[in-house]
């Protein structure tokens, strides 16, 4: 039997797949779009379409946010005390990991990336990041100051902050870590006493929809959380510039993010904007080429390089240039391309043809202006939106493949000479999310480290997240961070007390 059969059939077990048409999930509850209309979700694997969801407009926009206002404002959510919120959450991550296989198998079918992954990752990963914020629930707090307040004469003050929730939260979330990144928002939504309304992206919506089903289970209030479906430019859209959503968090390109700002500050909705990236991976002249080489490969080529801290941009010392460019060339050429639910695979599709499209598009374009192919550059296996892990050098910085974010297993291999030129190349770029940096030489990255315009500096590795560490960009990566304290305390409104005693 096909591995991917027999993920479908584990599917039907449970029962999820087998309503092949999904509503939004307002109120607790399955809820039709007022269109009729859904939007089809296609297995990038295999390009057949396995399921179907709501396709919603502002009519439905308006029925989420008047349920997570209601909930925000009723005291069964407002009054619970932190302390059962935390239980909550804690009892929503068992929830997820109870169920690993049906949720990565889910995201795997959504998204094409590997189940391996989406265990671990999405499924793994996620269900800790929300046991991490359970833990925030009992300990937001506020600040108690010695006051300076001259006069009048006789009068006391006591001064001092209080965190409180902000109130509903919009979060729009992208296809490439679905579960995850939905879950960066929800959970410290959750934990600071906030209600959300999530809108998933078009093309990856079931685990979302999954997820609401499980927060009821959890024991949650129905109305916490709210999944609406469908497109960007509609649902999205609607969500964003509805005038009684407090805070939006939001994750996806840096053009949408833009838009969606703009829809903020016409409301003066709080919001973290998430964006795109073109990260740097700088190998320096002291490093192992042959570990600089392995690094970069996972660094590009993890979930087929569709990861906002992908490192697309890999510059190398001239000294070891040769060796790092043919180390790279073998780990891509060695990786097994193939479905998701395949365990021996170690690369999958891409997410959707729109985006297998545009990728080609861009190592077309390339090539065209002079780019050359050291390996890769074609679609890979007949069917499904596979491209060919693939290492592109003979560019210069003007080019687009350079300049912008490709979002697919292709990386540019640059030369320098000093590390001087290394950093004016790493921050010649509109972004800002992420960098990393290969050598042992402390003196030099200890250097080098506050040189990067990056939210984020690995050395000797890339990619890493821990739950604890904040993740956002400098420039035009976004605004404000997710995971970490940072995270929960921007779902809470700082207010200032003052008393005269
Ligand atoms: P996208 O911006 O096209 O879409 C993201 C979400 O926004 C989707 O749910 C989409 O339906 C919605 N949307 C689209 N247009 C909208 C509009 N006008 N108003 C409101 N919502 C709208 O991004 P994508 O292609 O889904 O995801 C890939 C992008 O996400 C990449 O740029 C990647 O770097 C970024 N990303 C960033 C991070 C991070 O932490 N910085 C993490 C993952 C992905």
């Amino acid at each position: 039997m096909h591995p991917r059969d027999l993920s479908l059939e584990q599917l039907a077990k449970v029962g999820f797949l087998a309503r092949h048409r999904h509503h939004n999930f307002i109120d607790g509850r399955a809820s039709p779009a007022a269109s009729g209309l859904f939007t089809p979700v296609v297995d990038p694997a295999t390009e057949l379409v396995v399921a179907e969801a709501s396709d919603s407009d502002e009519r439905d926009v308006e029925l989420a946010v008047a349920s997570a206002r209601r909930t925000f404002e009723d005291s069964a959510w407002s009054a619970m005390l932190p302390a059962e919120r935390e239980r909550l959450l804690y009892r929503l991550s068992q929830l997820i990991d109870e169920h690993a296989d049906e949720l990565s198998a889910l995201e795997t079918l959504q998204s094409g990336k590997l189940q391996a992954i989406a265990r671990m990752i999405d499924v793994g990963s996620g269900a800790a990041f929300v046991r991490y914020m359970a833990g925030w629930a009992t300990k937001l707090e506020g600040q108690t100051l010695d006051p300076s307040i001259p006069g009048p004469p006789g009068t006391h003050y006591i001064i001092y902050t209080r965190r409180e929730a902000v109130g509903v939260v919009a979060a729009v979330v992208p296809w490439n870590f679905p579960l995850a990144i939905a879950l960066w928002k929800v959970a410290p939504a959750l934990a600071a006493g906030c209600t959300v309304v999530l809108k998933p992206s078009e093309e990856t919506p079931l685990t979302a929809l999954r997820l609401a089903e499980l927060v009821m289970q959890a024991g949650f209030p129905a109305g916490v959380l709210n999944v609406v479906c469908g497109r960007g430019h509609t649902a999205g859209a609607a969500l964003t510039r509805h005038p009684d959503v407090n805070k939006i968090s939001f994750t996806g390109s840096t053009a949408v993010g833009k838009q969606i700002g703009h829809a903020a500050v016409e409301n003066m909705a709080r919001m973290t904007l998430e964006l795109g990236g073109k990260s740097p991976m700088i190998v320096l002249a002291d490093a192992d080429p042959a570990k600089a080489a392995l690094g970069a490969a996972m660094g590009i080529f993890f979930n087929q390089g569709q990861v906002c801290t992908a490192g697309s941009r890999l510059y190398v010392h001239r000294s070891i240039f040769d060796q790092v460019l043919r180390g790279l060339a073998e780990a891509a050429q060695s990786l097994k391309i193939g479905s998701g639910f395949d365990a021996a695979s170690q690369l999958g599709p891409l997410a959707s043809k729109r985006h297998f499209e545009r990728v080609l598009g861009f190592i077309a374009e390339a090539r065209a202006e002079g780019a050359r192919v050291v390996t890769g550059g074609e679609r890979a296996l007949a069917g499904g939106y596979f491209v060919q892990p693939t290492v592109l050098t003979d560019v210069h910085a003007g080019m687009r493949i350079v300049r912008e974010e490709v979002f697919g297993p292709v990386i540019v291999v640059i030369p320098f000479d000093d590390v001087d030129e290394a950093v004016r190349l790493a921050n010649d770029n509109p972004m800002g999310l992420a960098a990393s940096i290969w050598s042992n030489d402390l003196s030099a990255v200890h250097r080098l480290i506050p040189r990067l315009k990056a939210g984020t500096v690995w050395v000797n590795t890339h990619n890493m997240l821990d739950n604890g560490l904040p993740l956002g960009g400098y420039k035009q990566s976004g605004y404000g961070r997710d995971l970490g304290r940072a995270a929960v305390e921007s779902f809470t409104e700082l207010k200032s007390v003052c008393m005269a005693v």
